[in-house]
């Protein structure tokens, strides 16, 4: 089948959860902090507990950025707040098996990623953009197999509708032929057809509730069910 939109074009990708899982080893990580604190204080339900390490890692965003490394930070400053007296060393400990397990884990490919990126980096220019250390993210990508597909790599702070400026300056990105391709309408969605790009939509079952909002009415967004669907379009 023909692409909808032959190229060549400039394809901006996101990663978390868009490439790769990820998403899911924070709640996967949350979970068992959870459990950790319930032991040092039967009095922290699960409730307290999320409300606790959503307040630190909202705090440690502003300064760290997002993050495995300041999600373990946030872990522990949630432990200070939540152990008893007694039970505070044990749970600092917990948080260091969880953080040392967050930190270290593969991130497996999504379904159809490798394949699709391979053919899609033979036709287009390939753009990574994702939030988060760059340090973890250029990682990450060298654990995943994909480095040598992406001429650039860009890991700001937030990836606000100025990122998308800052970036399409930086990179010489035409706008008419520049699509932004990720899981979440807050970061990749929204901002980028504000700035006047297009965007590719494909929904992760967890996306972050942070990353979540509506999606803009908008006949420059299209909506896929899966990663290998790209190879339709592009
Ligand atoms: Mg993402």
């Amino acid at each position: 089948m023909n692409a909808q939109f032959p190229g060549p074009r400039h394809l901006i990708f996101d990663a978390d959860d868009t490439l790769w899982d990820s998403n899911i080893h924070f709640l996967e990580a949350f979970a068992e902090f959870s459990a950790a604190a319930a032991r040092a204080n039967p009095a922290a339900n699960r409730d307290a507990v999320a409300a606790a390490v959503r307040r630190a890692e909202i705090e440690l965003i502003e300064t760290l950025g997002y993050g495995r490394r300041p999600y373990v930070m946030a872990l522990h400053r949630a432990a200070e707040e939540l152990a008893t007296n007694g039970s505070a060393n044990r749970l600092h400990a917990a948080v260091e098996r969880i953080g040392e397990r967050l930190c270290t884990r593969e991130c497996p490919l999504l379904e159809g990623v490798a394949e699709t990126v391979a053919v899609l980096a033979a036709r287009h220019r390939l753009v990574l953009f994702t939030k988060g250390q760059r340090d973890e993210q250029i990682e990450k990508l060298a654990r995943s197999g994909l480095t040598d597909y992406f001429s650039r790599v860009e890991t700001p702070r937030e990836k606000d509708v100025g990122a998308y400026h800052r970036l399409i300056r930086d990179a010489e990105l035409r706008r008419e032929h520049t699509w932004m391709i990720g899981n979440s309408p807050r970061s990749d969605i929204n901002p980028a057809v504000r700035a006047g790009l297009r965007a590719v939509y494909i929904a992760h079952p967890h996306t972050w509730e942070l990353e979540d909002e509506e999606l803009d009415a908008s006949d420059r967004i299209v909506q896929i069910g899966s990663f290998r669907a790209l190879l339709d379009l592009f």
